[in-house]
């Protein structure tokens, strides 16, 4: 078994843990916000900030009094932060020689005492830090340094509420707020900048056979399966939600009708191969309807409307099959 002292060296599984939070990139949110404000004021800082050190950068989730949004990660004082189990206090870095030299240091923000303590997932990897920095050289007492550790504990139990609330327990699929959520941005993209992107409705067919004959613990397996296959088709960039009980939906980004078709139509012939391990192996097959964004879609219901009429077609025309509910192309009059 792998000690926490052998998880500092295993960087691939420490970005997988970074990964699952899918963090990197999104917007600000509060709840970070006001505990990087508390750092600032509890520690009588200009600057706090919640740094995720990802392959080549760090990127700050929160980090106010910092002007920056992210650094590469070869200045990044949190990489050192992360390298150890207990906090990393430069009381002068004008006067260290690991870091007299950083351009944080000698340039902007002017960085000259820094206080971070590592943010340790529940599995034991070290995915950022939780940092106090200030412009002038400082000490931090020990009363100080337990405050910014329970609030490091605290960013991370936030890490996982936020991971846990988008995310179904059973299928590991986004929830179904979560994904509107993604269909919204989509929806924005489309309106801004004509960026196509389709939504492909699934339902898995004669289900209730399935809890029927085999019992309703081999029909949530049946679930989870579909949707672990649907997972590892996907690209990186497309989502998976959770719609309804065994009913899930993609969203493909920078995907119009025919590719979304294609799509669909991989899928379908996918599950239809699947094989989930019982007794005798299970096998399903599943129904798509498939629209992609324009006119008269430019609401999640009105999109979602449309799937599902094609996904009703789809089933009506013999299930195990994909349907597409064209664009009707507006001609300006
Ligand atoms: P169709 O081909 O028309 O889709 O037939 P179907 O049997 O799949 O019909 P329908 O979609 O109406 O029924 C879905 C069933 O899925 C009903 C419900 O009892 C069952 N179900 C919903 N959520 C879950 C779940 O989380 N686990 C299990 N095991 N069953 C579920
Ligand atoms: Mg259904
Ligand atoms: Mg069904």
């Amino acid at each position: 078994m792998m000690t926490s002292h052998d998880k500092l060296f295993d960087e691939a599984g420490r970005l997988a843990a970074l990964a699952r939070y899918d963090i990197l990139d999104t917007p600000a949110e509060g709840a970070f916000d006001k505990i990087t404000q508390l750092v600032r004021t509890l520690l009588g800082v200009p600057m706090s900030a919640v740094s995720l050190v990802d392959a080549n950068r760090q990127w700050f989730k929160s980090h106010p009094g910092l002007n920056i949004a992210q650094t590469p990660r070869d200045v990044a004082f949190c990489d050192h932060s992360i390298r150890g189990h207990s906090p990393m206090i430069v009381p002068d870095a004008r006067q260290d020689a690991r870091f007299r030299n950083n351009i944080l240091v000698t340039g902007d923000p002017g960085i000259v005492s820094y206080a971070g303590v590592p943010l340790q997932t529940p599995d034991g990897y070290n995915i950022g830090s939780l940092c106090a920095i200030d412009t002038r050289p400082r000490a931090f007492d020990p009363g100080q340094i337990e405050i910014l550790q329970s609030l490091a504990a605290i960013v991370v139990e936030q890490m996982e509420l936020r991971r846990i609330a988008d995310r179904d327990f059973l299928s590991g699929a986004l929830s179904r707020r979560a994904f509107i959520g993604e269909m919204d941005k989509a929806i924005a993209l489309f309106d801004r900048r004509k960026r196509p992107a389709s939504l492909l409705l699934l339902d898995i067919d004669h289900f209730k056979r399935i809890n029927d004959s085999h019992g309703h613990p081999v029909g949530d397996r049946t679930i989870q399966g579909v949707a672990e296959l649907c997972t590892l088709l996907k690209r990186p960039s497309d989502s998976l939600g959770r719609i309804g009980g065994e009913e899930f939906a993609l969203l493909l980004p920078e995907t119009g009708e025919d590719d979304a078709l294609h799509a669909a139509q991989r899928f379908c012939e996918a599950i239809a191969r699947l094989e989930i391990e019982h007794d005798r192996p299970i096998h399903v097959t599943a129904s798509f309807g498939v629209a992609a964004i324009g006119a008269g879609r430019l609401h999640s219901d009105s999109w979602l409307a449309a799937a599902d009429a094609a996904l009703y077609g789809a089933k009506r025309g013999g299930r195990n099959r994909v349907m597409l509910s064209p664009l009707v192309s507006v001609h300006a009059a």
